[in-house]
Protein backbone atom coordinates (compact mmCIF):
# COMPACT_ATOMS: atom_id res chain seq x y z
CA UNK A 1 0.00 0.00 0.00
CA UNK A 2 1.03 3.90 -0.12
CA UNK A 3 2.44 5.29 2.47
CA UNK A 4 0.11 6.50 5.17
CA UNK A 5 2.87 8.85 6.98
CA UNK A 6 3.35 10.50 3.28
CA UNK A 7 -0.47 10.43 2.94
CA UNK A 8 -1.22 12.10 6.75
CA UNK A 9 1.74 15.13 5.50
CA UNK A 10 -0.36 15.60 1.94
CA UNK A 11 -3.85 16.25 3.85
CA UNK A 12 -2.14 18.36 6.81
CA UNK A 13 -0.28 20.74 4.14
CA UNK A 14 -3.65 21.13 1.81
CA UNK A 15 -6.26 20.92 5.00
CA UNK A 16 -4.03 22.44 7.77
CA UNK A 17 -6.16 19.54 9.87
CA UNK A 18 -4.60 16.36 11.99
CA UNK A 19 -6.31 13.38 9.76
CA UNK A 20 -7.36 10.29 10.94
CA UNK A 21 -6.18 7.53 8.17
CA UNK A 22 -8.49 4.21 7.31
CA UNK A 23 -7.27 1.89 4.50
CA UNK A 24 -9.48 -0.69 2.52
CA UNK A 25 -7.92 -3.63 0.38
CA UNK A 26 -8.13 -4.33 -3.30
CA UNK A 27 -8.96 -8.00 -3.90
CA UNK A 28 -7.84 -10.94 -6.00
CA UNK A 29 -10.46 -13.74 -6.80
CA UNK A 30 -9.10 -17.11 -6.73
CA UNK A 31 -11.84 -18.86 -8.00
CA UNK A 32 -15.70 -18.59 -8.37
CA UNK A 33 -16.22 -16.15 -11.57
CA UNK A 34 -19.50 -14.36 -12.31
CA UNK A 35 -21.30 -16.39 -9.54
CA UNK A 36 -22.12 -13.85 -7.67
CA UNK A 37 -24.61 -12.29 -8.97
CA UNK A 38 -26.12 -16.17 -9.39
CA UNK A 39 -26.75 -16.19 -5.77
CA UNK A 40 -22.97 -18.58 -5.74
CA UNK A 41 -19.91 -18.88 -4.19
CA UNK A 42 -16.68 -17.29 -4.74
CA UNK A 43 -13.41 -17.11 -2.67
CA UNK A 44 -11.61 -13.93 -3.08
CA UNK A 45 -8.63 -12.85 -1.08
CA UNK A 46 -7.99 -9.56 -0.25
CA UNK A 47 -4.14 -8.31 -1.01
CA UNK A 48 -1.88 -5.78 -0.32
CA UNK A 49 -2.95 -3.15 -2.73
CA UNK A 50 -5.04 -1.03 -1.44
CA UNK A 51 -6.97 2.63 -1.14
CA UNK A 52 -5.78 4.96 1.81
CA UNK A 53 -8.41 7.35 3.05
CA UNK A 54 -7.24 10.74 5.36
CA UNK A 55 -10.50 12.32 7.11
CA UNK A 56 -11.05 15.39 9.01
CA UNK A 57 -14.40 17.67 10.19
CA UNK A 58 -14.39 20.85 8.70
CA UNK A 59 -15.87 24.09 10.08
CA UNK A 60 -17.35 25.79 7.12
CA UNK A 61 -20.27 23.28 5.97
CA UNK A 62 -18.17 21.74 2.67
CA UNK A 63 -17.38 18.51 1.72
CA UNK A 64 -14.16 18.59 0.01
CA UNK A 65 -12.65 15.44 -1.77
CA UNK A 66 -9.16 15.16 -3.18
CA UNK A 67 -7.79 11.89 -4.80
CA UNK A 68 -3.93 11.81 -5.43
CA UNK A 69 -4.00 9.45 -7.78
CA UNK A 70 -5.80 11.97 -10.17
CA UNK A 71 -4.12 15.41 -8.68
CA UNK A 72 -7.95 16.57 -8.32
CA UNK A 73 -10.08 18.04 -5.56
CA UNK A 74 -14.04 18.49 -5.73
CA UNK A 75 -16.11 20.67 -3.33
CA UNK A 76 -19.94 20.39 -2.10
CA UNK A 77 -21.51 21.94 0.49
CA UNK A 78 -22.51 18.88 3.02
CA UNK A 79 -26.25 19.53 2.74
CA UNK A 80 -26.91 19.66 -1.15
CA UNK A 81 -24.61 16.44 -2.48
CA UNK A 82 -25.02 15.24 -5.64
CA UNK A 83 -27.71 13.13 -6.51
CA UNK A 84 -26.51 12.14 -9.84
CA UNK A 85 -23.12 10.70 -10.99
CA UNK A 86 -20.48 13.10 -13.37
CA UNK A 87 -18.72 10.31 -14.87
CA UNK A 88 -15.84 11.29 -12.47
CA UNK A 89 -14.05 9.48 -9.78
CA UNK A 90 -15.69 11.55 -7.43
CA UNK A 91 -19.19 9.30 -8.27
CA UNK A 92 -17.18 6.45 -6.39
CA UNK A 93 -16.75 8.57 -3.17
CA UNK A 94 -20.04 10.85 -3.55
CA UNK A 95 -22.12 7.31 -4.36
CA UNK A 96 -21.04 6.06 -0.66
CA UNK A 97 -22.24 9.45 0.84
CA UNK A 98 -25.45 9.35 -1.00
CA UNK A 99 -26.59 5.70 -0.14
CA UNK A 100 -25.12 6.64 3.58
CA UNK A 101 -27.79 10.20 3.39
CA UNK A 102 -29.89 7.60 2.05
CA UNK A 103 -30.20 5.20 4.94
CA UNK A 104 -30.92 8.19 7.40
CA UNK A 105 -27.35 9.74 8.57
CA UNK A 106 -26.35 13.29 8.16
CA UNK A 107 -23.64 13.33 6.47
CA UNK A 108 -21.36 16.07 8.23
CA UNK A 109 -18.82 18.34 6.51
CA UNK A 110 -15.18 17.11 6.14
CA UNK A 111 -11.91 17.37 4.17
CA UNK A 112 -11.10 13.71 2.36
CA UNK A 113 -8.07 12.46 0.95
CA UNK A 114 -7.66 9.39 -1.49
CA UNK A 115 -4.86 7.49 -2.22
CA UNK A 116 -4.52 4.28 -3.34
CA UNK A 117 -2.27 1.59 -5.63
CA UNK A 118 -4.28 -0.77 -6.56
CA UNK A 119 -3.98 -0.69 -10.37
CA UNK A 120 -7.43 1.34 -12.04
CA UNK A 121 -9.72 -1.09 -14.06
CA UNK A 122 -7.17 -4.60 -13.91
CA UNK A 123 -9.72 -6.41 -12.10
CA UNK A 124 -7.96 -6.25 -8.83
CA UNK A 125 -11.22 -3.72 -7.87
CA UNK A 126 -9.90 -0.35 -6.90
CA UNK A 127 -13.47 0.78 -7.37
CA UNK A 128 -14.48 -1.19 -4.41
CA UNK A 129 -11.12 -0.14 -2.33
CA UNK A 130 -12.30 3.41 -3.04
CA UNK A 131 -15.80 2.57 -1.82
CA UNK A 132 -14.71 0.61 1.22
CA UNK A 133 -12.14 3.29 2.11
CA UNK A 134 -13.97 6.04 1.78
CA UNK A 135 -17.21 4.13 4.26
CA UNK A 136 -14.88 3.03 6.90
CA UNK A 137 -13.37 6.68 7.02
CA UNK A 138 -16.71 8.42 7.10
CA UNK A 139 -18.43 6.12 9.26
CA UNK A 140 -15.32 6.44 12.00
CA UNK A 141 -15.51 9.96 11.85
CA UNK A 142 -19.04 10.15 12.65
CA UNK A 143 -18.84 7.84 15.09
CA UNK A 144 -21.27 5.19 13.84
CA UNK A 145 -20.62 1.41 13.81
CA UNK A 146 -21.49 -0.48 10.61
CA UNK A 147 -20.53 -4.33 10.91
CA UNK A 148 -18.51 -5.00 7.89
CA UNK A 149 -21.19 -7.25 5.85
CA UNK A 150 -23.64 -5.01 6.46
CA UNK A 151 -21.33 -2.07 5.28
CA UNK A 152 -20.52 -3.99 2.08
CA UNK A 153 -23.66 -4.00 0.90
CA UNK A 154 -24.16 -0.12 1.68
CA UNK A 155 -20.75 0.33 -0.56
CA UNK A 156 -22.11 -2.25 -3.56
CA UNK A 157 -25.63 -0.57 -3.72
CA UNK A 158 -23.88 2.99 -4.24
CA UNK A 159 -21.95 1.17 -6.85
CA UNK A 160 -25.01 0.07 -8.14
CA UNK A 161 -27.21 2.42 -7.82
CA UNK A 162 -25.36 5.88 -7.75
CA UNK A 163 -22.46 4.81 -10.16
CA UNK A 164 -24.08 2.84 -12.25
CA UNK A 165 -22.06 -0.15 -12.55
CA UNK A 166 -23.92 -3.40 -12.11
CA UNK A 167 -21.36 -5.73 -9.73
CA UNK A 168 -22.30 -7.91 -7.48
CA UNK A 169 -21.61 -7.92 -3.63
CA UNK A 170 -18.02 -9.35 -4.11
CA UNK A 171 -15.46 -6.89 -4.13
CA UNK A 172 -16.54 -4.90 -1.50
CA UNK A 173 -17.71 -8.03 0.74
CA UNK A 174 -14.00 -9.07 0.80
CA UNK A 175 -12.41 -5.29 1.23
CA UNK A 176 -14.33 -5.03 4.10
CA UNK A 177 -13.88 -8.47 5.81
CA UNK A 178 -10.62 -10.05 4.29
CA UNK A 179 -8.43 -11.84 6.79
CA UNK A 180 -4.53 -11.79 7.02
CA UNK A 181 -3.01 -14.66 5.07
CA UNK A 182 -7.12 -16.41 4.36
CA UNK A 183 -9.17 -16.66 1.65
CA UNK A 184 -12.17 -16.24 2.31
CA UNK A 185 -15.40 -18.40 0.80
CA UNK A 186 -18.37 -16.32 0.57
CA UNK A 187 -22.22 -17.61 0.16
CA UNK A 188 -23.23 -14.57 -2.14
CA UNK A 189 -26.85 -15.62 -0.87
CA UNK A 190 -26.85 -14.89 2.85
CA UNK A 191 -23.46 -13.10 3.33
CA UNK A 192 -22.20 -16.09 5.82
CA UNK A 193 -18.69 -17.24 5.26
CA UNK A 194 -15.43 -19.36 5.71
CA UNK A 195 -11.74 -18.30 6.41
CA UNK A 196 -9.23 -20.78 4.81
CA UNK A 197 -5.95 -20.36 5.63
CA UNK A 198 -3.48 -19.62 2.75
CA UNK A 199 -0.49 -21.58 3.80
CA UNK A 200 2.53 -20.02 4.36
CA UNK A 201 4.27 -22.43 1.52
CA UNK A 202 1.60 -20.88 -1.31
CA UNK A 203 2.18 -17.34 -3.16
CA UNK A 204 -0.08 -15.23 -4.67
CA UNK A 205 1.84 -13.91 -7.92
CA UNK A 206 -0.42 -11.60 -10.03
CA UNK A 207 0.31 -10.76 -13.53
CA UNK A 208 -1.12 -7.76 -15.11
CA UNK A 209 -1.56 -8.17 -18.64
CA UNK A 210 -1.43 -4.47 -19.09
CA UNK A 211 -4.95 -4.97 -21.27
CA UNK A 212 -8.10 -3.93 -20.86
CA UNK A 213 -10.68 -4.77 -24.15
CA UNK A 214 -13.07 -2.29 -24.85
CA UNK A 215 -15.69 -4.72 -25.33
CA UNK A 216 -15.66 -5.16 -21.35
CA UNK A 217 -18.17 -2.86 -20.09
CA UNK A 218 -20.80 -4.23 -22.94
CA UNK A 219 -19.57 -7.71 -22.77
CA UNK A 220 -20.32 -7.65 -18.87
CA UNK A 221 -24.08 -6.48 -18.93
CA UNK A 222 -24.46 -9.36 -22.03
CA UNK A 223 -23.16 -11.70 -20.13
CA UNK A 224 -25.53 -10.73 -17.50
CA UNK A 225 -28.39 -10.76 -19.74
CA UNK A 226 -27.51 -14.33 -20.84
CA UNK A 227 -27.27 -15.91 -17.52
CA UNK A 228 -30.87 -14.36 -17.21
CA UNK A 229 -32.05 -16.06 -20.56
CA UNK A 230 -30.78 -19.46 -19.22
CA UNK A 231 -31.87 -19.10 -15.61
CA UNK A 232 -35.47 -18.36 -16.68
CA UNK A 233 -35.92 -21.25 -19.00
CA UNK A 234 -34.68 -23.90 -16.05
CA UNK A 235 -37.30 -21.85 -13.91
CA UNK A 236 -39.91 -22.30 -15.89
CA UNK A 237 -39.38 -26.21 -15.55
CA UNK A 238 -38.56 -25.98 -12.09
CA UNK A 239 -39.99 -22.68 -10.04
CA UNK A 240 -37.85 -23.02 -7.00
CA UNK A 241 -34.68 -21.92 -9.56
CA UNK A 242 -34.50 -18.32 -8.62
CA UNK A 243 -30.66 -18.10 -9.67
CA UNK A 244 -28.40 -20.09 -11.01
CA UNK A 245 -26.98 -20.99 -7.80
CA UNK A 246 -30.50 -23.26 -7.56
CA UNK A 247 -29.83 -24.96 -10.87
CA UNK A 248 -27.67 -28.03 -11.44
CA UNK A 249 -25.99 -29.60 -14.38
CA UNK A 250 -28.95 -32.42 -14.84
CA UNK A 251 -31.40 -29.29 -15.20
CA UNK A 252 -28.90 -28.25 -18.21
CA UNK A 253 -28.98 -31.54 -19.39
CA UNK A 254 -33.18 -31.93 -19.26
CA UNK A 255 -33.69 -28.56 -21.00
CA UNK A 256 -30.55 -26.81 -22.35
CA UNK A 257 -32.41 -27.46 -25.48
CA UNK A 258 -34.59 -24.94 -25.39
CA UNK A 259 -31.84 -22.68 -24.20
CA UNK A 260 -29.93 -20.48 -26.95
CA UNK A 261 -26.42 -21.76 -27.37
CA UNK A 262 -24.82 -18.71 -26.44
CA UNK A 263 -26.95 -18.49 -22.70
CA UNK A 264 -26.35 -22.64 -22.21
CA UNK A 265 -22.81 -21.97 -22.34
CA UNK A 266 -22.71 -19.00 -19.97
CA UNK A 267 -25.16 -21.06 -17.59
CA UNK A 268 -22.77 -24.44 -17.92
CA UNK A 269 -19.92 -21.88 -16.91
CA UNK A 270 -21.54 -20.49 -13.97
CA UNK A 271 -23.10 -23.90 -12.73
CA UNK A 272 -19.98 -25.65 -13.26
CA UNK A 273 -18.11 -22.97 -11.73
CA UNK A 274 -20.35 -22.45 -8.31
CA UNK A 275 -19.60 -26.73 -7.93
CA UNK A 276 -15.62 -26.14 -8.39
CA UNK A 277 -15.66 -22.85 -5.88
CA UNK A 278 -17.13 -24.87 -3.03
CA UNK A 279 -14.51 -27.88 -4.06
CA UNK A 280 -11.82 -25.72 -4.10
CA UNK A 281 -12.81 -24.14 -0.68
CA UNK A 282 -12.76 -27.84 0.60
CA UNK A 283 -9.34 -28.39 -0.74
CA UNK A 284 -7.68 -25.25 0.69
CA UNK A 285 -9.08 -25.97 4.04
CA UNK A 286 -7.28 -29.59 3.26
CA UNK A 287 -4.27 -28.26 2.65
CA UNK A 288 -4.58 -30.20 -1.13
CA UNK A 289 -2.72 -28.44 -3.09
CA UNK A 290 -2.62 -30.41 -6.57
CA UNK A 291 -6.50 -30.38 -6.29
CA UNK A 292 -7.18 -26.32 -6.11
CA UNK A 293 -5.05 -25.92 -8.91
CA UNK A 294 -6.76 -27.97 -11.19
CA UNK A 295 -9.93 -26.84 -10.37
CA UNK A 296 -8.30 -23.44 -11.16
CA UNK A 297 -7.26 -24.76 -14.57
CA UNK A 298 -10.85 -26.01 -15.53
CA UNK A 299 -12.21 -22.72 -14.13
CA UNK A 300 -10.15 -20.95 -16.55
CA UNK A 301 -10.77 -23.06 -19.29
CA UNK A 302 -14.64 -22.23 -18.55
CA UNK A 303 -14.18 -19.19 -18.10
CA UNK A 304 -12.27 -18.68 -21.77
CA UNK A 305 -14.07 -21.40 -23.74
CA UNK A 306 -18.01 -21.52 -21.85
CA UNK A 307 -18.55 -17.55 -21.06
CA UNK A 308 -16.28 -16.47 -23.28
CA UNK A 309 -15.09 -13.82 -20.32
CA UNK A 310 -11.35 -13.71 -21.59
CA UNK A 311 -8.93 -12.50 -24.10
CA UNK A 312 -5.78 -13.50 -26.30
CA UNK A 313 -3.85 -12.10 -23.79
CA UNK A 314 -5.35 -13.33 -20.71
CA UNK A 315 -5.15 -17.01 -22.35
CA UNK A 316 -1.78 -16.42 -23.46
CA UNK A 317 -0.52 -15.20 -19.64
CA UNK A 318 -2.41 -18.14 -18.51
CA UNK A 319 -0.46 -20.85 -21.21
CA UNK A 320 3.06 -19.55 -20.61
CA UNK A 321 2.39 -20.54 -16.77
CA UNK A 322 1.39 -24.05 -16.74
CA UNK A 323 5.30 -25.60 -17.07
CA UNK A 324 6.74 -23.15 -14.95
CA UNK A 325 8.35 -24.89 -11.96
CA UNK A 326 6.34 -24.08 -8.63
CA UNK A 327 2.92 -23.31 -10.52
CA UNK A 328 -0.16 -24.69 -8.54
CA UNK A 329 -3.02 -23.45 -10.52
CA UNK A 330 -3.48 -20.39 -12.84
CA UNK A 331 -6.33 -18.53 -14.00
CA UNK A 332 -7.72 -15.10 -15.41
CA UNK A 333 -9.55 -13.45 -12.16
CA UNK A 334 -12.23 -10.64 -12.03
CA UNK A 335 -14.62 -9.06 -14.57
CA UNK A 336 -12.78 -10.36 -17.53
CA UNK A 337 -11.72 -9.46 -21.29
CA UNK A 338 -8.14 -8.58 -19.94
CA UNK A 339 -6.92 -7.09 -16.76
CA UNK A 340 -5.14 -9.69 -14.40
CA UNK A 341 -4.36 -13.44 -13.89
CA UNK A 342 -3.90 -15.38 -10.45
CA UNK A 343 -1.01 -18.04 -9.88
CA UNK A 344 -0.75 -20.17 -6.76
CA UNK A 345 2.63 -20.79 -6.87
CA UNK A 346 5.52 -22.91 -4.21
CA UNK A 347 6.75 -19.34 -2.20
CA UNK A 348 10.20 -20.94 -2.61
CA UNK A 349 9.84 -20.29 -6.66
CA UNK A 350 7.97 -17.46 -6.80
CA UNK A 351 10.81 -15.15 -7.45
CA UNK A 352 12.08 -17.53 -10.60
CA UNK A 353 8.59 -17.94 -11.39
CA UNK A 354 7.49 -14.27 -11.61
CA UNK A 355 11.19 -13.42 -14.04
CA UNK A 356 9.97 -16.21 -16.24
CA UNK A 357 6.54 -15.63 -16.47
CA UNK A 358 7.98 -11.85 -17.46
CA UNK A 359 9.98 -12.94 -19.71
CA UNK A 360 7.66 -15.37 -21.95
CA UNK A 361 5.01 -13.22 -21.73
CA UNK A 362 7.32 -10.13 -23.21
CA UNK A 363 8.26 -11.91 -25.89
CA UNK A 364 4.64 -13.50 -26.71
CA UNK A 365 3.44 -10.35 -26.96
CA UNK A 366 5.62 -7.43 -27.11
CA UNK A 367 3.71 -6.03 -24.01
CA UNK A 368 5.85 -5.46 -20.56
CA UNK A 369 3.47 -7.39 -17.80
CA UNK A 370 3.52 -6.19 -14.44
CA UNK A 371 3.96 -9.04 -12.14
CA UNK A 372 3.96 -9.11 -8.36
CA UNK A 373 3.83 -11.27 -5.47
CA UNK A 374 1.24 -10.22 -3.07
CA UNK A 375 -0.15 -11.54 0.49
CA UNK A 376 -3.32 -12.12 1.90
CA UNK A 377 -4.02 -9.11 3.70
CA UNK A 378 -6.68 -7.96 6.46
CA UNK A 379 -10.02 -5.83 5.33
CA UNK A 380 -10.96 -2.07 5.67
CA UNK A 381 -9.60 -0.85 8.83
CA UNK A 382 -8.31 1.92 11.05
CA UNK A 383 -4.40 2.89 11.26
CA UNK A 384 -3.35 4.17 14.37
P1 LIG B 1 -11.58 -1.96 -11.04
O1 LIG B 1 -11.50 -3.30 -11.70
O2 LIG B 1 -10.22 -1.44 -10.70
O3 LIG B 1 -12.52 -1.93 -9.90
P2 LIG B 1 -13.50 -0.10 -12.13
O4 LIG B 1 -13.70 0.38 -13.52
O5 LIG B 1 -14.60 -0.83 -11.48
O6 LIG B 1 -12.15 -0.97 -12.16
O7 LIG B 1 -13.14 1.13 -11.19
C1 LIG B 1 -12.09 2.02 -11.53
C2 LIG B 1 -12.49 3.45 -11.19
O8 LIG B 1 -12.59 3.62 -9.76
C3 LIG B 1 -11.48 4.47 -11.62
O9 LIG B 1 -11.64 4.83 -12.97
C4 LIG B 1 -11.79 5.64 -10.68
O10 LIG B 1 -12.91 6.37 -11.14
C5 LIG B 1 -12.18 4.92 -9.40
N1 LIG B 1 -11.00 4.81 -8.52
C6 LIG B 1 -10.27 3.71 -8.27
N2 LIG B 1 -9.24 3.98 -7.45
C7 LIG B 1 -9.30 5.29 -7.17
C8 LIG B 1 -8.52 6.19 -6.37
N3 LIG B 1 -7.43 5.76 -5.69
N4 LIG B 1 -8.91 7.48 -6.29
C9 LIG B 1 -9.99 7.92 -6.97
N5 LIG B 1 -10.77 7.13 -7.74
C10 LIG B 1 -10.43 5.83 -7.85
MG1 LIG C 1 -14.60 -2.35 -10.00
Amino acid sequence: MKDPAALRVLHENRYHATPHIFVAPGRVNLIGEHTDYAEGFVMPAAIDFATLAAISPRNDGKVVIYAENFGEERSYEANALPSQPSGEWSDYPLGVLAILAGEGYTIPAMSLSLWGDVPLGSGLSSSAAVEVATAVAVTGMMGVSIPGPKLARLCQRSENEFVGANCGIMDQFISANGAKDHALLLDCRDLSYRLAPIPADVALVIANTMVKHSVAGAGYTTRRAEVEEACAVLASHRPEIKFLRDATVADLEAWGHEISLNALKRARHVITENNRTEAAAEALLANDMPTLGRLMHEAHVSYSKDFEGSCVEADTMVDLAQDLPGLIGARLTGGGFGGCTINLVESSQAQTFALALKERYQKATGITPEIHICHASAGAHAIS
